[in-house]
């Protein structure tokens, strides 16, 4: 089993669990061979927005594919101009006219800090290259990626590697020491410093999760708060990138979670639910502004092998579609409202720091101690067990996450065909499961 393991690298790698071998998957449910039914509180990695096992969806695919293989993306194709037009009219904002595919989430957000770079370079800006992110996020595994993010564990040993951009404090406000619960939108004012001390004119981007992925677990920034950070953008010529990887397609109840703040970024960026997991594929979506200086220069932002393919394009379109026939944004908000009321009860457990989020994307921070906000020991591995009791004792899956100051975050991300009872399952599960960890 351990060489298994080994060559496997099942998913959930912290507390050793069982080796878990899925061979089926449906709804909400993912069946091992041995006839086991897990309930998949965490829509795989929060990626499954319309539910597992839709045989649409593989049939589109298959006929994709008998229709054309592959093209080099410069071509167009059936299904890639579908999929687009979809976008622009159904689900973007309607000042990001510009569409670039990739193969997932992490490519996704290199292209478009490539983008944000090549957009200052061939307007006469060659001084601005730093992106500005933010402690406690998360934007990806590439190198690029990891240097905008502030996700600790998975940078540790890589920081030669990673170019030195800044950093702005999350926006955390359960243990911010400058508001303690009302937020005063200071740690999006920090960015001023930030351009002050390191000159406007060295900065393309700024980018941020407009609603924390798994990093902190679902951190929600006040009304507030992206206002004031595309103000402040605005006024010293910097690009604002949107990364709703997790976020978007409705998992926050809205398409994009940048929705609940009123605010277009210059650049969004999209992955998981754009096919809901049945299939790899990514996107960044632009403004025509950041788009010209570069085409104005005869530049080209160069493409991934495998960008817009045709199979891709047909599942993503297909997912989309399927969103937009059963009202899957309007359900996520709703079953999000459920979810969020069924998890108040956890905050009275002792072991219960906090709990959070918008729509679909809820977390739990999990703490040794809930006046001072301690978290437990490492070697306690909490998260860890905390999973492992889901998955062996209630066959529930739920998402792991936490870094930094919040190093214990459980995630639940369910699909948005979730239903009541199953939310009422996940919780008691989740309930049962910090209990059973924690004792
Ligand atoms: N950006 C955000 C906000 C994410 O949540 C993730 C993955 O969780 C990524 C980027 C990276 O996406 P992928 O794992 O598809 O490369």
């Amino acid at each position: 089993m351990d060489a298994d393991r080994a060559r496997l690298y099942p998913f959930v790698s912290k507390g050793e669990p069982p080796l878990v071998q899925i061979s089926r998957t449906e709804g909400c449910y993912l069946y091992t061979a041995d006839g086991r039914a897990i309930l998949d509180a965490a829509g795989g990695a929060i990626v499954c927005n319309i539910g597992h096992g839709r045989r649409e969806i593989a049939e589109i695919a298959a006929r994709a594919l008998a229709e054309v293989d592959y093209v080099v993306p410069p071509f167009a194709t059936p299904s890639r101009v579908d999929l687009v037009a979809r976008l622009r009219e159904r689900w973007l904002p309607n000042e990001l006219t510009r569409v670039f595919f990739t193969n997932g989430g992490s490519d996704a957000v290199d292209a478009a800090i490539r983008i944000a770079r090549q957009h200052h370079v061939c307007a006469g800006r060659s001084g601005r290259w730093k992106v500005i992110g933010r402690e406690l996020s998360y934007h990806g595994t590439t190198l690029a990626t990891l240097a905008v993010g502030g996700h600790e564990k998975r940078r540790r040993g890589l920081e030669p590697l990673l170019a030195p951009h800044p950093k702005l404090p999350a926006c955390y406000p359960l243990r911010c020491a400058e508001c303690r619960g009302a937020c005063s939108l200071h740690c999006a004012d920090t960015l001023e410093g930030v351009i002050a001390r390191e000159g406007a004119d060295t900065i393309a981007a700024v980018i941020a999760e407009p609603i924390g992925g798994s990093t902190a677990g679902a951190l929600v920034p006040p009304d507030g708060y992206w206002p004031r950070l595309a103000e402040i953008c605005r006024r010293h010529g910097i690009l604002l990138i949107a990364d709703e990887v997790m976020t978007g397609f409705g998992r926050t109840g809205r398409r994009f979670a940048i929705e609940h703040f009123g605010v277009v970024p210059d650049l969004l960026i999209g992955g998981k639910g754009l096919a809901g997991g049945y299939a790899p594929i990514g996107a960044v979506f632009a403004r025509e502004a950041v788009v010209a200086p570069i085409a104005d220069a005869h530049e080209e932002v160069m493409f991934y092998t495998t960008s817009a393919h045709p199979a891709a394009c047909a599942v993503a379109d297909t997912v989309l579609d399927v969103m937009e026939r059963e009202g899957l944004v309007e359900r996520a908000a709703k079953m999000g409202e459920l979810l969020a009321a069924k998890l108040a009860r956890l905050r009275a457990h002792p072991n219960v720091g906090d709990v959070r989020g918008r729509g679909l994307l809820q977390a739990v921070e999990l703490v040794r101690d809930k006046a001072s906000l301690e978290p437990f020991p490492a070697e306690k591995k909490i998260v860890g067990r905390v999973i492992v009791a889901g998955l062996v004792r209630h066959d529930v899956f739920f998402y792991p996450g936490g870094g930094g100051p919040a190093p214990d975050v459980i995630c639940l991300g369910p699909p948005f065909t979730v239903r009541e009872d199953e939310l009422d399952r996940m919780v008691d599960a989740l309930e049962a499961s910090i209990a059973e960890a924690a004792r």
